[in-house]
């Protein structure tokens, strides 16, 4: 049985984002509806999800000391990722000596903080496809294991995510211009990159994975409609579902998602991103927490990607139904600038069925995505041509 206390009380349920944009912000908010007492923290002051907790605390979380020190003077019942960059050493100690339990576990959180930890797993340990890759320490090795992979092929920061400093290579001349743009782009000075084989996929899926808890106390896995979605250089500008699938690929992908949820373990939503090409499916990344691309889930289903995740973390029951076929498109900053005012949600809500989510970010960049239009309807197609002119309504401006 779970029980949920009063926020604010001795008998507070208490649960610590790391992490508090625009994905950490929508777990809060779905947590403070079943009655959690809430914890954003952050790198910067007033991040999304710190305006809307119950508190707001704002450390380096890369930093394993002050990491440690944080969730040892908080104690609360559950610590929840929301981004890569934390001290994940940190979090598996405090974990193995009982003063928190991580979500979905600190394993999972190490393993997915690099691309390399999960890449090996899914490879080398689980069996799963992927494309063939190499990881390379210098200039010399990464041209070599380019030429071995062969061209056309990606290089990418093992510590980076949103295609930040990735590179797709039409010959060996493209080598050099790629490892030092990697190490332009990687998140931490970190002298490490993936070279992988270019998967030449029909389309790529996310595929929303919840592991919850059953009224027999078993976890049990569960699949979300396949969510497809657009990338430009590497980076999320719209996604929908559900994505029609052939039903052994939408097998294929399960098999491939659950395998690698189900090692991965604990409770919670795991977004497993995959490649397809006819029947066959590519494992290419997992985020042990709600993606990105699931955005589109707050206009698609009962419950959307943050409410299950709030829910599997808690241990109750879980829903993955659809409402509505539906789709979402990123709203760009399109000015560098603190305080910026938002013309035209007025124009972009007069299209039926559609919503906006401004996400309330303190400093706005020409690439920072600062809300997300969604729009539902009786099919993808209408769907994403509405989300797609909602936001384009939507106008960042400088005062
Ligand atoms: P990532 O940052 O690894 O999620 O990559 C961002 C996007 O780049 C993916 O969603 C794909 O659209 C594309 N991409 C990355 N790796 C590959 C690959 N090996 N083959 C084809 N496309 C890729």
């Amino acid at each position: 049985m779970t029980t949920i206390g009063t926020p604010l009380s001795p008998h507070a349920t208490r649960v610590m984002l790391l992490g508090s944009g625009e994905l950490g912000r929508e777990v809060i908010i779905a947590l403070v509806r079943l009655g959690v007492e809430t914890i954003a923290v952050d790198r910067y002051d007033n991040a999304p999800g710190q305006q809307l907790a119950h508190h707001a605390r704002t450390i380096s979380m890369t930093d394993p000391a002050a990491l440690t020190a944080l969730i040892e003077a908080e104690r609360p019942d559950l610590v929840v990722p929301e981004i890569e960059a934390i001290a994940t050493g940190a979090l598996q100690e405090l974990e193995d000596t009982g003063v928190v339990r991580v979500i979905p576990t600190a394993r999972a959180a190490r393993l997915t903080m690099d691309r390399e930890g999960i890449r090996r797993l899914a490879a080398e340990e689980l069996g799963v496809p992927t494309s063939p890759y190499r990881f390379c320490d210098s200039l010399a090795e990464l041209q070599q294991a380019a030429d071995t992979i062969g061209y056309p092929c990606v290089v990418k920061p093992t510590m980076s995510s949103s295609g930040k400093g990735q590179s797709y290579l039409h010959g060996p001349d493209e080598v050099a211009p790629a490892w030092d743009y990697a190490m332009a782009g990687g998140r931490v000075s970190q002298h490490r990159v993936i070279v992988e084989g270019f998967v030449d996929f029909d389309y790529e899926i996310t595929l929303l994975t919840v592991r919850a808890r059953s009224a027999d106390g078993l976890i049990e896995t569960q699949f979300c409609e396949p969510i497809g979605h657009r990338q430009v250089a590497g980076d999320y500008v719209e996604s929908w579902q559900p994505h029609p699938m052939s039903d052994a690929a939408l097998q294929n992908a399960q098999r491939v998602a659950r395998t690698i949820t189900d090692n991965l373990g604990g409770q919670g939503v795991f977004g497993v991103e995959l490649f397809v090409k006819g029947d066959d499916v590519w494992f290419s990344e997992v985020s042990p927490r709600p993606h990105d691309t699931g955005m589109t889930t707050m206009i698609t289903q009962w419950q959307n990607e943050f409410e299950l995740h709030a829910r599997a973390i808690l241990g109750l029951p879980v829903d993955t139904t659809l409402k509505s076929p539906g789709a979402s498109a990123v709203i760009y900053g399109g000015v560098d600038a603190e305080g910026i005012v938002y013309d035209g949600i007025d124009e972009a809500l007069r299209i039926p069925r559609t919503d906006v989510r401004i996400f309330n970010k303190p400093e706005s960049f020409v690439n920072r995505r600062m809300g997300v239009a969604l729009a539902s309807d009786n099919d993808v197609e209408t769907a994403r041509a509405n989300a797609a002119a909602a936001a384009a309504r939507v106008t960042p401006r400088v005062v």
